[in-house]
């Protein structure tokens, strides 16, 4: 199958990201020997992420914090001056901008990532939704269209059937999601939704889907090579969220029955074959009430939590997107997976995002200087960051996650004792953070026993104790 095979060593890869995953993505690239490259705005021209890296230039100075991080000229410019051969997107900025993978490829760099059509394809929910009804894969009811006009959104939402969700095709982080109950508020609600899009996803695609009442968010890793395959790296629970966004991660995702979570895999498989995926990539569904799974979109990127999958798979996805990037095939000797059966699921692993968010003031981000930070650590603990270290000034520019702790133990009981222990370790003064909130989550025993469900934060209030 793979005598086609073609590979393009890497010698230098320019991270087209910051903060925490900038720096997971340097640690891959010097494990593999490959010189690395951090662009930085005027803003992080402080921040530890570009020290970390071999080379470091500045981006656009004129352009605001975030701007900075998403002009695609001024980064190819920086790339080519600096001769890189590859380009890793981490998440979030670029890594899902089709124009983007476009851009490097005109410019004879490697994209880490899947093609420009597959990322077009996945990358809005509605077309992700119709490759998954063409791949037999089970999605929310609802429809796989843009909704246009009032009228038709009250024919649906009949059909549907009250409470639906009123999603943005282009939404992403949690946001461009509306919960509708009756149809009284319908209109009102489906022209907010429009106009939001527009604003905030530069485009107002709206569709319905029917809103599922307490449902488990449940996630596949998957990775394929250049040549057709495809293996998953088992599924991961993000039930634990606020406000849509995940707060807690873990692998597998053992509450669910096995005949659920088969389903879920094959369906992760059969999609990402028959849209020719390659590199890492996640799927994503919710389960409802009776274990009945759904797909609701792909995300074609490393995700943040990546790292859980990592800890039971022994496998670390970043080298692995990098290698396939490179050309190598899965069951090549570098990536060493053979087959499926390669793939082992060993223990139990949990993430918890340390953020500077403040729970008793509804989560505002807080920021300053760190006065003083201690981690945790130990067997089985694993801390992704980079943003925080005594001294260190916290930004109100970015997102607030400051360090991801990540356990790993033989039982799920027991990642749940080492990750408990490891955030009472943690000294950070100087910021609030969300630590006793995270510590709440976990003792609670609807955590400790995998059951969790996506409003199981905002109908907890004991958490916020
Ligand atoms: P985003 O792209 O913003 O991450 P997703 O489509 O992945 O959005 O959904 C994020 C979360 O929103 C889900 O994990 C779930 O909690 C909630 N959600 C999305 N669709 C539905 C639905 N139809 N019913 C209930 N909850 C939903």
């Amino acid at each position: 199958m793979n005598n086609q095979v073609q590979i393009r060593k890497f010698k230098k890869v320019l991270v087209a990201n910051r903060g925490e995953i900038a720096i997971r993505v340097f640690r891959a690239l010097n494990e593999l020997g490959i010189t690395t490259v951090s662009i930085y705005s005027k803003e992080d021209r402080y921040a530890l992420f570009r020290s970390k890296a071999d080379e470091s230039y500045p981006l656009n100075p004129e352009k605001g914090p975030i701007d900075a991080y998403l002009d695609i000229d001024t980064i190819i410019k920086i790339a080519l001056a600096a001769n890189v051969d590859a380009i890793h997107p981490g998440y979030g900025f670029l890594s899902e901008n089709p124009d983007f993978v476009d851009a490097c490829e005109r410019n004879g760099i490697v994209f880490i990532g899947p093609s420009s059509q597959i990322m077009n394809a996945m990358g809005d929910k509605i077309s992700s939704k119709k490759m998954a009804i063409d791949a037999q894969v089970p999605i929310i009811p609802g429809v796989d269209y843009a909704i246009k006009d009032i009228d038709t959104a009250t024919k649906i939402a009949a059909e549907v059937g009250f409470p639906i969700m009123l999603k943005a095709s282009n939404g992403g982080g949690g946001r461009g999601m509306r919960i509708v109950n009756t149809m009284e508020d319908l209109e009102k609600e489906f022209n907010e939704a429009k106009n939001e899009s527009k604003k905030a996803f530069g485009d107002d695609k709206i569709f319905i889907e029917k809103y599922l009442r307490a449902p488990k968010h449940i996630e596949v890793q998957i990775l394929g090579d250049n040549y057709g395959n495809v293996v998953h790296l088992y599924d991961r629970d993000c039930s634990v969220q606020r406000r849509h966004q995940k707060v807690v991660e873990y692998a597998p995702a053992f509450s669910i029955p096995d005949e659920t979570r088969q389903i879920i895999f094959d369906s992760a498989i059969r999609l990402s074959q028959a849209v020719g995926y390659r590199n890492a990539g996640t799927l994503e569904f919710l389960v409802d009430a009776d274990n009945n799974p759904y797909f609701i979109e792909m995300n074609p990127r490393i995700q943040v939590e990546h790292t859980v999958s990592e800890e039971i798979t022994n496998i670390d996805l970043v080298q692995s997107q990098i290698l396939v990037a490179e050309g190598y095939p899965l069951d090549s000797d570098e990536i060493n997976i053979k087959s499926q059966d390669d793939v082992h699921c060993d223990g139990y692993s949990i993430q918890t995002r340390v953020t500077t968010e403040d729970p008793a003031n509804n989560f505002m981000p807080d920021t300053g200087e760190i006065t003083v930070y201690r981690s945790g650590s130990g067997k089985g603990i694993r801390l992704d960051g980079g943003n925080a270290y005594t001294g260190a000034v916290i930004s109100p520019y970015y997102d607030s996650l400051l360090v991801k702790a990540i356990s790993h133990d033989r039982t799920f009981a027991g990642a749940v004792r080492k990750s408990i222990r490891t955030l009472q370790e943690m000294r950070i003064r100087g910021v609030k953070t969300n630590i006793p909130f995270l510590i709440n989550v976990l003792h609670h025993p609807t955590f400790v026993a995998g059951k969790c469900y996506t409003t199981f934060i905002e109908e907890t209030p004991e958490l916020f104790q």
